[in-house]
């Protein structure tokens, strides 16, 4: 079966976008657990963080960029957000497409291990 976030960036499932370059994508995720909780996605089917290479720098470069973008469009720069990714079974990685959870517009609570 294909890849969910795949998917999305081919336009073959909706989602709420909110930045979308040649190379990264960003939406609203299905799941919201915080106020503003959006997805930041390389196009490129990168499984998970291990899985990023030299030849990656720039879209990972890029993500960070329109994490900073998105946060103050969405009005939570200066209040404060998280940025999370889950690697793997042990981090809670449900979809094996590399992301970037951008979570803000409340207090957070603390990590828990
Ligand atoms: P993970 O646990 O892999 O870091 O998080 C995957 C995230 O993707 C979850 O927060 C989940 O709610 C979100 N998600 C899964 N399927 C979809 C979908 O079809 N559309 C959107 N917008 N988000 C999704």
């Amino acid at each position: 079966m294909e890849c969910v976030f795949c998917k999305i960036v081919k336009g073959e499932l909706p989602s709420r976008k909110v930045y979308e370059s040649e190379n990264v994508v960003a939406f609203h995720d299905i799941q919201p657990q915080a106020p503003v909780h959006i997805v930041i996605i390389p196009k490129k089917h990168i499984p998970t963080m291990n899985d990023v290479g030299a030849e990656d720098d720039a879209v990972v470069a890029e993500i960070f960029a329109a994490a900073r973008q998105i946060a103050a469009e969405q009005g939570i720069d200066a209040s404060g957000y998280r940025l999370i990714n889950n690697c793997n079974a042990d981090g809670g990685q449900v979809v094996y497409h590399l992301h970037i959870h951008l979570l803000g517009g409340r207090k957070l609570g603390a990590l828990v291990a």
